[in-house]
């Protein structure tokens, strides 16, 4: 854990990262949540409270500067283990915290463990603890509105304050204060980070319980006028394959774009409905491609498959890299099925196209540049091997080339993958002249291979910027097949929730991130139609970690304070158990809905233990799609197996 998240990411200290080594973490936590001790991630302690993720823990540990033997302050002991850490660089480490409970355990753990060295305070931190001031440093774990004066008069001159603040109670600006004198502070913005809220004198208000129960009366009112308007305006329909999607379309209208989002990436449901509205699209409004969440070379496959290519196909299978089957699966198969089928009475020009936005295929990207060169311009594919060369070492394992390069420890390829791009598109009259398509593919390719390499080396400072990069590419493919296909060209767009839905609907946008929707949207105003699935229960294909196996999960009922759980309500009350939701335009709809609350995204990994923090996040449900559909219980999809088999068997371009 200290070498990958911790060091990887920057931090330098060698007592920081010596303490961080040297901590049981797991000690620290519900021993349920033992085996995830050492992820990257903040984890439930109980009352609502977390233990902070190790990075940001050594992170903050090390923007104290401390140098050994100083008399510490924490505000939020939490668990203790920030304490403990700070404990093996520090002399002595006072720490508060408001909850009693949380207090007693952590004062006990630690003394168990033999931290002697920490004191620990039930009380409200916002007024330091003064009795032991000043403090060489101040550490507080949790985001206030400003920085509590008392801290600042509790540290001593020369001392480091480092604090969550701002105005937002979800999201704060990590401040670090160094007391030049009495009265002088000097104040650096350092990160942008996420805490509990410092609750107190000079924190947070804390709720009091009469304004709580005031606002749970008010909920229960806004949940009859919720399911009065889901009644007024559902759609429901029996059968998915036998849904009357007329009124769907309908409301389309002329749009040029409709992005069909999912709640899961392993539901059939969601797979079969979507299904289902692109066969409409491209039949009965001229819809001209398919773009989804997957590889630009692996949907290429399917697309030469669909549109009855003579390419060669190349030696390896579509869909093989980890999550398989997200889209090697049997509802995929089927619509690959029926667009093959419902091209071949189509003229060439005339037929609908399958493509990919992601950008997760370096290896298969340039291996697709270099072949296209081979074939097009022998000695610039000689220039490509060399110049792509760069990256061969890290081609299995891209990630470690990103904290390879970001660390110094390799030099980064940045230049020669732009060179390379840069190069194909100077070509573009004399290659283009042979095959505009393929052509195409290249470039894209090539395009791809210069943001695959930049979001591996910017993954490591966080994940704004490289869910950024990475839905921006995908905007910016998506654009180019447009342009590609020409002015009056449709697409359909297939991916989650998560990158369909107008991010700035969302908590994404606090933390500052967008996606494909909200993209889409401010391009494309009304020409673009969001369409988003929920389910409350059931069954899905998701793995417990990155690269793990699928399995087939038990979906937990939705919580409490959820959209699904109002979807499940209506439904129960309508008894009708799936139903169309047009949002856009329905006052009823947008006046009941417009409160934000938690919505659930389950991707490819699913983590039922840790539900709450892992998969429900803040949203304003009518502002994030235009449609909505709802079924009460869904089933995992049926992956399709992942063995090779030789020759090209009659399951191609899925290769098995
Ligand atoms: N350092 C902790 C992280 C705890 S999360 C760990 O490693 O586990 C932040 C903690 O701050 C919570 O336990 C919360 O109860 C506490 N807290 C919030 N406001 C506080 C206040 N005014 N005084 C003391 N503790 C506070």
């Amino acid at each position: 854990m200290v070498e990958h998240h911790i060091a990887a990411r920057g931090v330098r200290s060698p007592l920081v990262l010596e303490a961080m080594a040297t901590v049981p973490r797991e000690e620290f936590l519900p021993s349920h949540l033992r085996e995830y001790a050492y992820e990257d991630t903040p984890l439930p302690i109980g009352e609502a409270q977390t233990i902070s993720q190790p990075y940001i823990v050594a992170f903050m540990t090390e923007a104290l500067g401390l140098s050994g033997g100083e008399k510490v302050l924490e505000i939020g002991a939490g668990s203790g283990y920030a304490a403990a850490v700070l404990s093996r660089i520090a002399g002595d480490v006072y720490t508060v915290e408001r909850i009693g409970e949380l207090a007693a355990k952590a004062s006990e753990r630690l003394s168990d463990l033999g931290y002697d060295n920490v004191h620990l305070l039930h009380a409200d931190g916002t007024r330091g603890w003064l009795e032991h001031a000043p403090y060489d440093a101040i550490i507080v774990a949790a985001g206030g509105p400003e920085v509590p004066r008392s801290l600042k008069q509790q540290l001593a001159i020369g001392g480091r304050l480092v604090i969550p603040v701002g105005t937002d109670p979800r999201v704060q600006e990590l401040v670090r204060l160094t007391r030049g004198s009495e009265d002088e502070f000097k104040s650096e913005d350092i990160a942008d980070v996420r805490f509990v809220p410092l609750l107190g004198e000079e924190g947070w208000a804390e709720t009091k319980p009469q304004k709580r129960a005031a606002k749970a009366a008010r909920d229960r009112v806004g949940e009859r006028d919720l399911i009065d308007a889901v009644r007024e305006h559902a759609e429901p329909f029996g059968s998915i394959e036998l849904a009357d999607l007329e009124p769907v379309l309908k409301r389309i209208g002329d749009a040029r774009l409709v992005l069909i989002g999912e709640a899961t990436h392993g539901t059939a449901e969601f797979y079969r409905m979507r299904e289902q509205i692109t066969r409409a699209l491209i039949t009965e409004k001229g819809f001209k491609f398919v773009a989804i969440e997957g590889d630009w070379p692996d949907a290429a496959r399917i697309d030469n498959y669909v549109r009855h290519f003579e390419y060669q196909p190349a030696g390896w299978t579509a869909f093989a890299r980890f999550p398989t089957w997200m889209w090697r699966n049997h509802e995929v198969r089927e619509f690959v099925e029926w667009l093959r089928g419902e091209n071949a009475d189509r003229e060439p020009g005339k037929r609908a196209a399958f493509h990919g936005l992601d950008l997760y295929s370096l290896h298969n990207s340039i291996r697709e540049v270099l072949d296209y060169l081979d074939d097009v311009d022998p000695h610039a594919a000689q220039v490509a091997r060399e110049r792509y060369g760069c990256l061969t070492p890290w081609q299995a394992d891209p990630a470690t080339y990103g904290r390879a390069a970001l660390t110094g420890r390799y030099r980064s390829c940045e230049k020669e993958v732009a060179s390379m791009l840069a190069g194909i598109l100077t070509k573009r009259r004399e290659y283009a002249l042979r095959d505009g398509e393929r052509y195409f593919g290249a470039v894209q390719n090539a395009r791809l291979v210069t943001n695959a390499e930049r979001y591996y080396r910017i993954m490591y400072y966080g994940s704004r910027a490289s869910w950024n990069l990475r839905d921006s590419h995908m905007f910016e493919t998506l654009r180019a097949l447009l342009a590609f296909y020409g002015l009056d060209s449709k697409a359909v767009v297939w991916a989650h929730n998560s990158h369909v839905g107008d991010a700035s609907a969302t908590e994404m946008s606090i933390r500052g991130e967008y996606n494909v929707g909200q993209l889409c949207r401010s391009e494309f105003k009304q020409q673009v139609y969001l369409i988003g699935f929920g389910t409350d229960r059931g069954t899905v294909a998701a793995a417990s970690d990155w690269d793990g196996p699928m399995q087939t999960m038990e979906v937990r009922p939705s919580i409490e304070k959820s959209y699904e759980r109002r979807f499940r309500a209506a439904a129960q009350d309508m008894g009708e158990p799936k139903y169309f939701l047009p949002l856009r335009g329905k006052a009823s709809m947008q006046e009941a809905l417009q409160h934000p609350r938690l919505e659930r995204a389950i991707g490819v990994i699913y983590r039922p233990e840790t539900e709450l923090a892992s998969h429900y996040f803040q949203a304003v449900l009518p502002r994030q799609f235009d449609e909505y559909i709802w079924f009460d219980e869904t089933c995992a999809v049926s992956p399709l197996p992942t063995v090779d088999l030789a020759g090209m068997p009659d399951t191609y371009p899925f290769g098995l």
